[in-house]
Parts: C-alpha cells; structure tokens; sequence
C-alpha cells in the first residue's frame, strides 16, 4: 500500500506542555509538532518561532498571558520555513529578527515554500486563510546580535549552515538557556531538504560548544539537563552523519535515486523508524543528500508540484 503524500494522514491534534527552563524562559512543545521559545524581559517578551498560522499562534499567546501581562515586543525566526513563521502576525511585535541567510531565502523561495508546506502539514496549517502574507523581518543580523530586554541579554547567532543556509539560535548566557530551532531535533526526524549536510556536523560543534544545560529543539520534548541537551545534538548528528552516508556512498555507485531511497530507507528504518515524522521526512532528506553528493551545492526549491512529483517517484502515490 502507498504511503499518503508527507504528513496528509497525521490528523491527530498533540498534547501540548509549556514548561519553565528557567525563571521567565519558557518552552511551548507539543509531542514533536514545531516548537515555540519564549523568553520574558523587564519590559516585554521575545517569541522565538511562531507557528504555522496567526490562529494556531493563539494557543502560544494564551500560554504566554498565563504567565506574564507584558506585551509580545520581539520575534525571532530560527529560519525561514513556513511552518514555523507564518502565524507572526499574531504576536504585534515591533521587531522581527532574522538572519541574513534567512531573509535571502524567504525573498527567493519564501513563497513556493508556503504552498509546499500547507500541503504537507495541513494540521498544522489550520486556518491557514489567516495568513496575511509572508512574514518579513524588520532587523537582519549577520552573525550575531545582541538584544538586551532591559537587564536580560540575549544572544541572537547564526553559527553555520546546517538544517537551511540561515539557521538561528538564541542564547541566554545567563541561564545557559539555548533554543536551537531545527538545528537540533529530539525524538523528530531531522528535515533535510533545505539542508547543507557537509556543514550540519560542524554547526553542530559550535551548538556544542556553548554548553546549554537547557534546550529547546526544533521539534520534540525541551531537554532539561546537560548531559540530555548532548544526547539531543548527538542523536541529531548520528541521523544527518548516517543518512548522507548512505547517500553518498549510493551515489558514488552510480545507483539512481530511487535505489539509493530504497537502501537507505531499509539502513535507517531500524535505528530512526520511531521518531516522529520519519516517514514523511525521509522521501526529501534523501532527494537533497543525493544533489549534494552529486555536486548541487545549494538545495533545489521545492514547490508544491515538485513536492507530488518526488513522491511519485519515491514513494509511488
Ligand atoms: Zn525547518
């Protein structure tokens, strides 16, 4: 039986928890759907990914007005995928942040990824007509920025390629805080189709080396200790590092796409098969690894059309 294109078949709504990471540091999680960070300053609050639509950002703010009046001042978007930055709307904020990689891919692909993407997700994209357009940012950063909400310093970096050419990550020194957007992933399947796999290994390093004790991944549980925010990047790692290896070394067999699929589904399945939406995640994580082991250095766009036709190929529905 063929497998219902991406995440068409996951009609499922998910629990969701908001839990404290640390005095006024909040993560929003729902059992591995996308994650929202929220950090509250003297003066207002910093939202860190917004979810898919102005509606489904609701949830987020009825949570936040839970535990704090002050107003929505700040968003940060981790990187450009509709999925996470289309519901920014909701929040009022007077500031938008984005990298610089981010802001170049949302004007060239922003909008072939938002119809991509409600396709793929259309839970998640629940009442999707409330989006007003694409979210842009106000302040495009390089590689890092400092936003001080009063006393409270937070460190805005984009540390290298990895899950998009743009990846962010937003750091609280003080409470070794990190919200990692899809960099890290935990108990979720990595998303590679916009990825630089040759990179993601060493962006990962540099995630390492800022030794959070608290991390809220892209998708997943946020993780509440040292030694659990290494597993969540080493089990990050350990997906990317074997996926493109066996891509790879298909490739470099001259096998064709399909093969290679096939292969590299069968390697995976039994290490990585019970992580949230590995099913959906595999078809365009192998499609990506296998242009950049060919030489295609930067991710083809994916369009909705694009999106069918890979799937027939691969998956045969
Ligand atoms: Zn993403």
């Amino acid at each position: 039986m063929s497998k219902k294109f991406a995440s068409q078949a996951d009609l499922e709504e998910k629990r969701v928890t908001f839990a404290e990471l640390a005095p006024g540091a909040y993560a929003y999680t729902a059992e591995g759907d996308p994650n929202t960070g929220i950090i509250v300053g003297d003066e207002g609050v910093m939202v860190i990914d917004t979810q898919a639509t102005p509606v489904m950002a609701k949830d987020v703010i009825a949570r936040i007005r839970g535990v704090t009046d002050k107003p929505i001042t700040h968003v940060v978007l981790s990187h450009y995928h509709a999925v996470r930055v289309l519901g920014a709307s909701a929040y009022g904020a007077h500031t938008t942040i984005a990298s610089r990689g981010t802001y170049e891919l949302i004007v060239e692909r922003g909008q072939q990824d938002f119809e991509s993407e409600a396709g793929r997700f259309p839970r998640l994209f629940r009442s999707v007509e409330s989006v007003p357009g694409l979210t842009w940012p106000n302040i495009v950063f390089d590689e890092k920025l400092t936003v001080f909400l009063g006393k409270r310093r937070v460190e805005i970096m984009h540390l290298g390629r990895g899950h998009t050419k743009g990846d962010t990550v937003v750091w609280l020194p003080e409470d070794k805080v990190l919200f990692s957007g899809d960099l890290v992933e935990f108990g979720a399947t990595p998303y590679t189709g916009d990825a630089y796999l040759t990179d993601w290994p060493a962006t990962l390093d540099r995630v390492k080396a800022l030794s959070p004790e608290r991390l809220v991944p892209g998708r997943g549980d946020a993780l509440m200790s040292a030694a659990a925010c290494a597993q969540a990047i080493e089990g990050t790692r350990a997906f990317v590092t074997d996926m493109f290896g066996s891509v790879k070394a298909g490739a470099a067999a001259g096998r064709d796409l399909k093969a290679v699929y096939d292969e590299t589904m069968g390697r995976l399945a039994p290490k990585y098969g019970n992580w949230v939406i590995f099913e959906h995640c595999m078809p365009f994580d192998v499609t990506r690894a296998y242009d950049e082991a060919r030489g295609t250095v930067d991710p083809r766009i994916w369009t909705a059309e694009r999106d069918r036709d890979m799937w027939r190929q691969l998956e045969g529905a």
